[in-house]
């Protein structure tokens, strides 16, 4: 009883606080206690490759804001590393993975995450303790021991159905079933994927992905050597 109520006090007093700062900041107060710094909006821009700063992260001995030279070295150092034009994403990523998009790009969105599992190469192997997830507090992920990826063989045993990159070599005819079947039941969503928008992105990896295109090349070689 004595730490509910404690919590109902701190997050009373949490909201009042907030409550405070938000109302001293409409009246365009800021407080001066020690430790609070207040930069305003980071306004400037490295002149090379327009990453955004704010003013006192630049090169002080080197800068002068009166004669508009404002050198910032955490981005490019200087010009001095070009790095390569940001490349378009392919389609249908493209077009389907946008905020501004219609209800298909939405519902793409929502259901991004299972899309994502649906190609994955290998699976995560780490020691993950479950234990307290017990329904009593917010979901929590715990693992311990070195964190590594399982690859498996190439092609599933017997009698099993293909995963992981299995998936590029295996019974490729039936691939977009095969990946739907494979997904975890604790990835499958509420709304079921699109078997048409699989198979787009699988156009896409197999002409995109060096992985993928690795992995179709094993395939090529199964299919020679049967
Ligand atoms: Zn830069």
């Amino acid at each position: 009883m004595y730490c509910m109520v404690l919590f109902a006090n701190c997050v009373l007093a949490l909201c009042w606080f907030c409550f405070i700062c938000a109302w001293f900041d409409c009246l365009g107060w800021v407080a001066t206690y020690s430790g609070r710094s207040g930069y305003g909006t980071p306004d400037y821009e490295c002149r090379y490759c327009h990453a955004m700063f704010w003013l006192h992260e630049c090169v002080k001995s080197e800068s002068s804001v009166r004669g508009g030279q404002i050198i910032y070295n955490r981005c490019c150092k200087g010009g001095k590393v070009v790095l390569p034009p940001y490349k378009q994403r392919p389609e249908p990523i493209a077009s389907l993975a946008r905020f501004d998009g219609d209800s298909q790009c939405r519902k793409f969105l929502k259901t991004i995450r299972q899309y994502n599992c649906l190609f994955a190469f290998t699976s995560m192997g780490a020691n993950i303790d479950r234990s307290m997830n017990d329904g009593r507090g917010p979901p929590a992920f715990k693992i311990s021991g070195q964190v590594h990826h399982r690859i498996g063989s190439l092609l599933p045993d017997s009698g099993q159905r293909p995963k992981f990159i299995q998936l590029y070599i295996y019974d490729t005819a039936n691939e977009v079933r095969n990946r739907i079947r494979a997904l975890h039941t604790n990835e499958r969503p509420s709304e079921p994927l699109e078997p048409a928008v699989i198979g787009d992105l699988l156009e896409m990896l197999d002409a995109h992905n060096p992985l993928a295109k690795q992995f179709r090349l094993a395939r090529g070689a199964r299919r020679k050597w049967r």
